[in-house]
């Protein structure tokens, strides 16, 4: 690694160019006057194992991964945190002065984070809770509520055989459900995530009866693009407290730039404002 003062970091993946993290950590450098970059990288799988060789060299810091590479930069990785291990996954490197690649996974905490800010009375040991999704983001939200004391997570996939896979990886904690149940699963639950894709931009809406579940619970959808989707206006009309995507988007970001530059950025009005820009 050069002795460079002005700091290098970026987000691999392919393809890269929808990536809402160059303008996030664009806004944080220029809010807190710090030399730096973060620019996004399209790094074929074929190119992964050089692209990490000579980016380092070429006065990186780091980097966030996004899909595909997120399993693969594991294997690659000298080390890797227990977080990162348990997901299966990495989705924040850093360029060790030893020159060791060190793989992380903000995934689970940014989601944490991110209801904790916006719905802080959430209390994720007051009932069961039911995560819709059995996908790389559903790996995250489902070890971040365990952490969190969840006593029981209900886990409905359309594929049911990858929530039942999630189940053995998971443990006891974890019920499957058919994702024809969906509506039932709700009883009692006081927490509801949607990890699946539906509801993005281009993809059909998430639509389940929600006639059995507590206004008294927090809903809160992966989804980012758009803000709102169908499935958090009918929570919303149902009574329940609604968080979107954004924030997870957000806080998993923050360690990344801290380690990398120096400074523990704002996750606030402005740092939203900043993803969401064209
Ligand atoms: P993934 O690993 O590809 O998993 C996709 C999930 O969506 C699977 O459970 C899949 O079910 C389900 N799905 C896809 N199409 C479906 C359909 N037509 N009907 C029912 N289920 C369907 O993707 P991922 O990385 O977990 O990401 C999932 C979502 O979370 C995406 O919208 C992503 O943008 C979002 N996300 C947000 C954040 C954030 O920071 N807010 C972070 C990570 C991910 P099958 O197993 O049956 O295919």
């Amino acid at each position: 690694m050069t002795d460079s003062v002005l700091k290098l970091a970026g987000v691999i993946g392919a393809p890269i160019a929808h990536s809402r993290s160059p303008r996030l950590h664009r806004h944080w450098l220029d809010r807190y006057g710090i030399d730096g970059h973060y620019v996004p990288l399209e790094v074929r799988q074929s190119d992964l194992t050089e692209a990490l060789g000579m980016l380092p060299r070429l006065g990186f810091v780091g980097l966030n991964v996004t899909i595909p590479h997120k399993e693969t930069v594991l294997r690659l990785a000298d080390i890797v945190t227990d977080r990162a291990a348990l997901i299966g996954a990495a989705n924040t490197l850093i360029f060790r002065k030893d020159g060791k690649l060190h793989a992380d996974n903000t995934d689970g905490a940014g989601f944490l984070a991110s209801l904790r800010q916006e719905a802080p009375h959430w209390v994720p040991e007051s009932g069961p809770a039911a995560v819709l999704g059995a996908g790389g983001a559903a790996r995250a939200v489902i070890s971040a509520l365990i952490e969190a004391g969840a006593p029981e997570i209900r886990l409905a996939n359309r594929t049911r055989t990858r929530a039942e896979g999630l189940r053995t990886e998971f443990g006891a904690r974890i019920t499957v459900y058919d994702w024809v149940q969906l509506g039932p699963m709700l009883e009692e639950c006081m927490t509801v995530v949607n990890t699946t894709a539906l509801g993005m931009t281009g993809k059909p809406d998430l639509r389940i009866p929600f006639d059995a579940l507590s206004p008294a619970a927090l809903v809160n959808d992966l989804v980012y693009t758009p803000l709102r989707t169908h499935f958090l206006t009918e929570a919303a009309a149902r009574g329940c407290t609604t968080v979107d995507g954004l924030g997870m988007l957000l806080h998993q970001a923050a360690p990344g730039f801290e380690r990398w530059f120096g400074r523990r950025p704002e996750v606030d009005a402005a740092a939203r404002a900043a993803a969401l820009a064209e």
